[in-house]
This record gives C-alpha cells, sequence and structure tokens, in this order.
C-alpha cells in the first residue's frame, strides 16, 4: 500500500502516482454496428458470435462488479462499448445501476445510430447524461466514418429524440483528422452553438493498434480553438472539476461552450482517474493497457473480495502512457482496443 499518499480526509485508495480512483467506464459490448476506421476498421474483428454473448458479464454481475468499483471510490460511471445500445435491455441495466446508493454520476457514450428508438426509455430508467459520436455533418464524409454503415440523419434524430426526452447539454465527441473530417469543424460549431449541447473536439489518438495511427493525422486541440476562435471568439472557462478530461471554452457572444480533448498534444495523466472494465470482466487501468485483469474469480467469492481487489489492483497502478508516449521504448507492442473497453 502506498501509504505515504494516502490522505487521510479521503480513504479512498491512491494509485502509485497519488490518483484516487473516481470514474469508471463500463464496456457492455464489445461488438458495434459501425466501422470507424479509427476504432474498429473494416474486417479487424470477427462478426459477434454466440460465444461473445456467454462470456460478457450479466446485468447481475455488472450491477456487483460497479457496486464494488463505488466503495472504493467510483461516483461518476459511464457505459460504452462498442456500441452499448446494441446491449438488449439496456434500461433495465441503467436502472439498476441508478439505484446503487453512491453513484452520482450515470453516463452513456454512444454512435446515436439506434438512439431515436431508446432515449425515451433510458431516460425512464434513470440515466443523467448521453455523449453522441458524430465526427460529421455531411451525410457521404459521416458515412465513411463509420465504415460504410452508418446515416447521420439517423444520429442528428438520437439528438432529437434525447432532448425530447429531457437529456440537456447532451455532448457531442468529435474524433478529428487531419484531411479526412477537419473541414466539418466549423459546420458542427455552427450548428450546435447556442443549442445547449457541448461539442467536444477528440484528438485522433493512437489506441489499440487495428487502426494504423500516424501522429500527422492528429489535428493539434490548439489549431483548432485558434480556427474556431477567429470566427467565434472563444474564452477558456475552468474546469468544473479536478481531473476533467476536455479543456472548456465558452463562446465570448453567450452562445454556450465546447471542449477540446488533447490527449496526444496536451496529456492529462497526472489527473486520470479512470478505471475500465470490459465487457467480459477485466479491469484495464489505462486506455493504452496491453493486458487487463480479470475480476470474474473475485466476484465469484463476493462484493467483499471484488472490493478488495479493485483496491488492491488500483494501488499498483502506474499507468501514464500519454505522457510517454514520445518515449519509443515505453511504447507497449499490443495495446488493447478500444472497442474492447470504451472511450
Ligand atoms: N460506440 C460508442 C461511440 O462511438 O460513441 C461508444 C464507444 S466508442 C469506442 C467511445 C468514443 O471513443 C467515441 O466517441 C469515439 O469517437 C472515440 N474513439 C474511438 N477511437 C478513437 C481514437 N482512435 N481516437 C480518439 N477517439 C476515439
Ligand atoms: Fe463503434 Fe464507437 Fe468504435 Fe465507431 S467509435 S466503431 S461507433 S465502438
Ligand atoms: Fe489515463 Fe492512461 Fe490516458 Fe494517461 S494515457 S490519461 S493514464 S488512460
Amino acid at each position: 500500500m502506498n501509504a505515504m499518499l494516502e490522505n487521510p480526509r479521503d480513504p479512498r485508495p491512491r494509485d502509485l502516482l497519488g490518483r484516487p480512483l473516481h470514474d469508471l467506464r463500463v464496456s457492455v459490448i464489445e461488438t458495434c454496428n459501425y466501422r470507424c476506421p479509427y476504432c474498429m476498421p473494416e474486417g479487424s474483428t470477427p462478426e459477434e458470435t454466440a460465444l461473445d454473448r456467454a462470456r460478457r458479464l450479466s446485468f447481475v454481475e455488472i450491477e456487483a462488479t460497479v457496486r464494488a468499483f463505488v466503495r472504493v471510490g467510483a461516483g461518476k460511471i459511464r457505459l460504452t462499448g462498442g456500441e452499448p445500445l446494441l446491449r438488449k435491455n439496456l434500461p433495465v441495466l441503467v436502472a439498476r445501476l441508478a439505484a446503487i446508493p453512491g453513484v452520482e454520476d450515470l453516463a452513456l457514450t454512444t454512435n446515436g445510430s439506434l438512439l431515436a428508438a431508446q432515449a425515451q426509455a433510458l431516460r425512464d430508467a434513470g440515466l443523467h447524461r448521453i455523449t453522441v459520436s458524430l465526427d460529421a455533418l455531411d451525410p457521404a464524409i459521416f458515412r465513411t466514418l463509420s465504415g460504410g454503415r452508418g446515416e447521420v440523419a439517423d444520429v442528428l434524430a438520437g439528438i432529437a429524440a434525447a432532448e425530447s426526452a429531457g437529456f440537456s447539454a447532451i455532448k457531442l465527441n468529435c474524433v478529428v483528422q487531419r484531411g479526412i473530417n477537419e473541414d466539418q469543424v466549423l459546420p458542427l460549431v455552427e450548428r450546435f452553438r447556442g443549442s445547449g449541447h457541448v461539442l467536444r473536439f477528440i484528438e485522433y489518438m493512437d489506441v489499440g493498434t487495428c487502426n494504423g495511427w500516424r501522429r500527422d493525422a492528429v489535428v493539434p486541440s490548439r489549431e483548432l480553438r485558434d480556427r474556431i476562435s477567429e470566427r467565434w471568439p472563444l474564452q477558456a472557462v475552468s474546469p468544473s472539476y479536478r481531473g476533467e478530461v476536455a479543456s472548456r471554452h465558452a463562446f465570448v457572444d453567450g452562445a454556450g461552450e465546447i471542449g477540446f480533448v488533447s490527449s496526444v498534444s496536451e496529456p492529462f495523466c497526472g489527473d486520470c482517474h479512470r478505471a475500465r472494465l470490459s465487457a467480459d470482466g477485466r479491469l484495464f487501468t489505462c486506455l493504452f493497457a496491453s493486458q487487463g485483469h480479470d475480476l470474474r474469480s473475485a466476484l465469484a467469492d463476493g462484493e467483499d473480495a471484488l472490493a478488495t481487489r479493485v483496491a488492491e489492483l488500483w494501488r499498483g497502478r502506474s499507468d501514464r502512457y500519454s505522457e510517454q508516449r514520445s518515449a519509443a521504448a515505453t511504447r507497449p507492442g499490443k495495446k488493447i482496443e478500444m472497442y474492447f473497453i470504451g472511450g
């Protein structure tokens, strides 16, 4: 145990760099109906099998796991995937998780393609917040970025349905790639400025190994900030809490705010309080980890055993991949793919 860094007024276990656990991303499914080239390029993964389904944690197991994580400090829970809305009866899981004492925030990240049909049920089940991925408004560019499988109109209908269901300040994630969808940035800002929703531009990351990432495909947030600010002046806003991933900027004319997630150009590992649970029950302590820790056997021993195991694993954590990215020697050979552990 890293006793030096434990804080007597904050009983949460701290990792080897003094970071407490605060957020848990729960991947409920590892498959997807899209094939975004930056995440799950066509041909990189076989179609879903019955074995995949059998390996997934059940809702009862996910609930028990989340309870254990909450005991170790994780108050913010985000459901993700793969595409989480492909998981059957997801609102049933949402209702179970929303009822756990200590879950302060329950959110979902989705590609939005199936949201129109499910937004109301998710809201009624107690989901607090929604993030929708939206890389382009232009239908042809959007289609290419979904691997030829998605229609932007469906996603826009999903966002509208989420609004009608009562979700506010919906976050809209756009991964920007040089020469691919940079020209979509200003149209997206124009469309959502003043809507109450918050666009977030995400630097293309070298997650996993199947996307063939190249640094020159990354558009640094600084550059986007300048480009947007030239048209609609922006001013920096202080983070709403320590460890907030996106840096916030408000439109000077009062038309709301946007965010930038700059994990390549401005890494934020020092404040990373996030754990990730794969759909098959493994804990990943970093988005760029090559291996997870199987939690199923501790889960079989009950919630106490699981909470103890999670605390022990968290205390041994020293990940800071993004801060070490440039040092080739520290780069692991094989990294877990993003669709296994969510964003
Ligand atoms: N399928 C859902 C979706 O697309 O919103 C949830 C899972 S997806 C893996 C979560 C987020 O990760 C999405 O916003 C997606 O754009 C982002 N993402 C995937 N691959 C990425 C990459 N290489 N760099 C940056 N963000 C990425
Ligand atoms: Fe699917 Fe989301 Fe990955 Fe796109 S980013 S392939 S929608 S999991
Ligand atoms: Fe957290 Fe790993 Fe990303 Fe650093 S690289 S911010 S430790 S997930």
